[in-house]
């Protein structure tokens, strides 16, 4: 069974092209915090939150802008994150992130038990 994620710009809840659909689902696999993200092809904008930045963000192509702005109005003084300036990249995936993911989808599926 897959699981769909259904990602809103939080501003105005335009909902991504199928193509950038897909990479916004392979961001949320990212085992990171903190970070933004940027997802092709229809350079949406996500911000890996989690812990005290909160749930994870996403922005339009249009909002974009406004996402980085909200987060540096909100979260500006306690942590240095959100100052991150462009570009970001479109996939933060490394060995460990693989290895994190597989792990977890191992422990689910009880493949090799
Ligand atoms: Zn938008």
């Amino acid at each position: 069974m897959s699981v769909r994620f259904i990602f809103r710009c939080q501003f105005c809840s335009d909902q991504p092209d199928p193509l950038t659909q897909v990479n916004l689902e392979k961001a949320m696999r990212e085992n990171t915090w903190g970070a933004y993200q940027d997802a092709l092809p229809g350079r949406w904008l996500v911000f890996h939150a989690r812990g005290l930045y909160g749930s994870p963000r996403y922005a339009c192509r249009e909002h974009r802008g406004d996402l980085v702005a909200y987060l540096r109005q909100h979260f500006g003084t306690i942590g240095y994150h959100v100052w991150k300036r462009p570009p970001y990249p479109s996939s933060l995936a490394h060995s460990d992130t693989d290895h994190a993911w597989i792990a977890a989808t191992r422990r689910q599926g009880g493949w090799g038990s």
